[in-house]
């Protein structure tokens, strides 16, 4: 009856009806009224059941629209982070233990902001689909992939042996992301990071292995783009260690009594006092002198290096006020270097202690070009502009040194004190020093040498020409207090030459 109703429309099973019911009067078996009545209320009772068998259709595809929704991508159709949950949930209730395991791979796309910076956003949209295809193309059910978001995506493999598996898979992700994104009119270069997880390792705790594998994810992308790391229990320490000279930082910030600079005179050949560089030191009441590296390191990653770099140039200007000094050096974080605000506010750090810009150095490491080199250039260019001075700190160490000294508003560049160390290594040491001097003569920029801790490195890097140095030979880093005293009592300045 259902299938027959369903292929009649109910117009003509009224009509059927009527017909039939009027047969049945013409051949006597019923009179005329009541077989027009019969056809009259058989009609209605037909529509409304067409009426109510729509709805009941309408409303099953509106709730598997909702459901669809509910756990699915709109931009790629795949799974979304819930569908992604449901199904692990399901997969992890599954596993059994001696006989598979399940991987999770997070993935994060590299340098997705610069497509929808640089190309748009539709044009981004567009790259997420063709990720979405590519991905697919990998995976095979009842193994799924998702997008959770923006531009992170997960896949979850089963296998008997699950590590072996995600590598392979991670290494087919790599190569599906090596060849370019080809767009209606533009080509986007992206790559990916991925951070494994396998319940082997972690148990089978949905939230846990999800947390495992962001944990390897975050260390894939900080040890450079393009690389997969599996979950290890170490990365769990270093993440609460962080976290705990986070907690430190922003007391250490507040408090202001933790934190100080120490300051390494640097010397001209003739032996003078050319200026000091500011060093940040921390005096954690834990663990002591923590590294500046390891401090600015985790500053950047959240979020306030901007605070400390203010909070360095404003001492060093203060610093610069009470020596007089030719000029001292703040190193700044290429993550400070990708801020729209921090031009302006160096500027208005130096105005305020009204001392001149000329006696202010910013050092700058080549890794400032590789974030944002356009924003870099430009704000390095405003700061020379107004007189602050620009080194290139730890030269020779990054991939586009060469480069460097051609786009960026330099000043001076400092030889990386690897290559001093070199030195007494013989004469391949040498000769690269000598070139670097030659080069810096040439485009008529200073060159200091790092890291000076001989006098047979000081003499033979006066003879190869190099006008000033830095180095534990000379002077360690000291105290404010210290350096006011030494650079007074250094009325006659005695030349090296030995
Ligand atoms: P850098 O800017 O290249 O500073 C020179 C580093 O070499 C300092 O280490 C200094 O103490 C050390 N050094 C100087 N002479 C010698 C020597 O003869 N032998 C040896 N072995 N080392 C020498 P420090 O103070 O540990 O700083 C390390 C790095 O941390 C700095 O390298 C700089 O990149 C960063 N840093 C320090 N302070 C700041 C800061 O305020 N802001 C930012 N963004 N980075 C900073
Ligand atoms: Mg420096
Ligand atoms: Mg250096």
């Amino acid at each position: 009856m259902r299938r027959f109703s369903g292929l009649l429309s109910p117009r003509i099973a009224a009509a059927v009806m009527t017909i039939m019911l009027l047969v049945a009067a013409a051949s006597g078996l019923i009179p005329y009224a009541a077989a027009l009545g019969l056809a009259l209320v058989a009609s209605a009772v037909l529509y409304q059941a067409h009426r109510l068998r729509q709805a009941s259709a309408a409303l099953q595809a509106s709730e598997y629209r909702t459901r669809h929704l509910a756990s699915h991508d709109w931009l790629t159709g795949l799974a979304n982070r819930a569908g992604l949950e449901a199904r692990l949930d399901e997969i992890l209730s599954n596993v059994r233990p001696r006989e598979a395991e399940a991987a999770v791979l997070l993935l994060d796309i590299d340098r997705f902001k610069d497509v929808n910076d640089t190309l748009g956003h539709m044009e981004g949209d567009e790259v997420l689909r063709e990720v979405a295809e590519r991905l697919e193309a990998i995976v095979c059910p009842p193994d799924i992939v998702a997008r959770l978001g923006s531009d992170e995506f997960a896949i979850v493999k089963v296998s008997d042996n699950a590590s072996r598996a995600a590598r392979t898979v991670s290494e087919q992700v790599l190569a599906a992301f090596a060849s370019p994104f080809h767009l209606d009119e533009d080509v986007a270069h992206i790559g990916v990071s991925i951070g494994i997880a396998v319940t082997s390792h972690t148990g089978t705790r949905r939230e846990e292995i999800l947390r495992r594998a962001d944990i390897a994810l975050h260390d894939a992308k900080k040890r450079g783009a393009g690389r997969y790391r599996f979950f290890a229990p170490v990365l769990d320490d270093m993440v609460k260690q962080r976290r705990q000279v986070e907690i430190g930082l922003r007391r250490a910030l507040a408090t202001g009594t933790e934190l100080y600079l120490a300051y390494q005179p640097l010397y001209s050949a003739k032996g003078e006092i050319t200026g000091a560089e500011a060093l940040l030191r921390w005096n954690h009441p834990v663990y002591g002198s923590v590294s500046p590296m390891c401090l600015i390191a985790v500053a950047e990653e959240s979020g306030f290096v901007a605070q400390i770099g203010d909070w360095v140039l404003d001492e060093a200007c203060r610093m610069a006020k009470r020596v007089p000094i030719a000029w001292v050096a703040v190193n700044v974080s290429p993550v400070q270097l990708c801020d729209h605000g921090f031009t302006r506010r160096c500027l208005d750090i130096i105005h305020r202690h009204g001392i001149a810009p000329q006696r202010i150095q910013i050092e700058v490491t080549e890794a400032a070009a590789v974030e944002k080199p356009e924003l870099a250039g430009a704000m390095l260019h405003a700061l020379k502009k107004s007189g602050v001075r620009v080194a290139l700190d730890d030269f020779g160490t990054g991939y586009s040194s060469m480069s460097y000294l051609h786009t960026y508003p330099i000043d001076r560049f400092k030889i990386d004190r690897s290559f001093v160390n070199r030195l007494s290594q013989g004469n391949a040491g040498e000769a690269i020093i000598s070139a670097m001097i030659e080069m810096g003569r040439a485009l008529r920029l200073d060159v200091v040498a790092e890291g000076v801790e001989t006098p047979e490195q000081r003499d033979l890097l006066i003879r190869l020409g190099c006008q000033e140095m830095q180095g534990y030979l000379f002077s360690r880093p000291i105290s404010g207090e210290t350096l006011v005293a030494k650079f007074n009592s250094m009325r006659n300045p005695r030349p090296f030459a030995s």
